[in-house]
């Protein structure tokens, strides 16, 4: 296992960790300035700055993304399908603009939340055989420009709005069966909010293997958790145990960045620089 101890070098920022303090161009400066060598940018702020002025700024500030958020969504009425198609397939473009080595999915809900406007389902075995058909119609657009597609579970608490693949062992079985021969264009981005209570989660990363670990990322869980999404914690303040979390994927040769994701009312409050700091702080000691 890594010694992140001494320095940040493997440290990579979620840039929705403090999005509310910047945009994507100050976010990339303060970053640079603090040494933090890799990003990981949502679309929306992408968007707000422009493609260009984004990807010219990550350049010049000589970083690496880690990945790019995100993609998915998939699930909707026969109506959005087309929407949901395209807003895909741009994902990739986007990622490929900016350098990015996986795009992240998160795939989606029911209908209605995933793709407001859709039509109210209550029907998850049809949201998820949906989810995979659709990761599938990507996959074939990703591998035309060699871009990976990295499936994120999301914690059960989010299988309605946000996403209906929920443990490691179901987005694996999503990729041995779109991707069988193990290709390193389809895998998981684990995230340690959504990964720590699974009881298989140690069998399910050494199942992946390397070539299916895209990503890895990390936060808190904290206890009590006063909101469903807004709340997570900064490493350290909560009850995960992500070093042994970390050392699980490391055996199995995953070698990325550890990305800092934290989507928390409270840290949105502090300055940008006191969160960077403790950000690199948190990951010398406790990630
Ligand atoms: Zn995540």
């Amino acid at each position: 296992m890594r010694d992140f101890s001494s320095d940040h070098r493997w440290l990579s920022l979620n840039t929705a960790t403090v999005r509310k303090q910047g945009d994507l161009v100050e976010i990339i400066e303060a970053c640079a300035s603090h040494g933090i060598r890799a990003i990981d940018p949502w679309r929306d702020q992408v968007a707000a700055v422009g493609l260009d002025r984004a990807a010219r700024a990550v350049r010049d500030a000589g970083l690496e993304l880690s990945g790019y958020c995100r993609g998915g969504m998939f699930t909707s009425d026969a109506a959005h399908g087309g929407e949901v198609r395209d807003d895909n397939r741009r994902a990739v473009d986007e990622a490929k603009a900016l350098g990015a080595p996986c795009v992240v999915l998160v795939v989606g809900g029911l209908p209605q939340f995933s793709r407001p406007g859709s039509a109210p389902s209550r029907d998850i075995v049809a949201a998820r055989a949906q989810v995979e058909d659709a990761i599938a119609d990507m996959l074939d657009y990703a591998r035309q420009v060699n871009m990976p597609l990295a499936i994120e579970p999301l914690h059960p608490a989010y299988a309605a709005d946000r996403a209906c693949v929920n443990t490691a062992r179901q987005a694996l079985d999503i990729c041995d069966r779109l991707d069988p021969e193990r290709s390193g264009l389809l895998g998981v981005a684990l995230d340690v909010y959504h990964i720590w209570w699974d009881v298989e989660v140690s069998s399910q990363i050494a199942r992946a293997g390397r070539e299916r670990l895209l990503a890895f990322h990390v936060c808190d869980w904290l206890v009590p958790t006063r909101d469903m999404l807004n709340d997570r914690g900064m490493m350290g303040d909560g009850v995960i145990d992500i070093k042994s979390l970390r050392a699980a994927v490391e055996a199995q040769g995953f070698c990325g960045y550890s990305e800092i994701e934290i989507f928390s009312n409270y840290w949105w409050d502090k300055p940008l620089d006191d969160v960077l700091r403790t950000c690199i702080a948190r990951h010398r000691t406790v990630v």
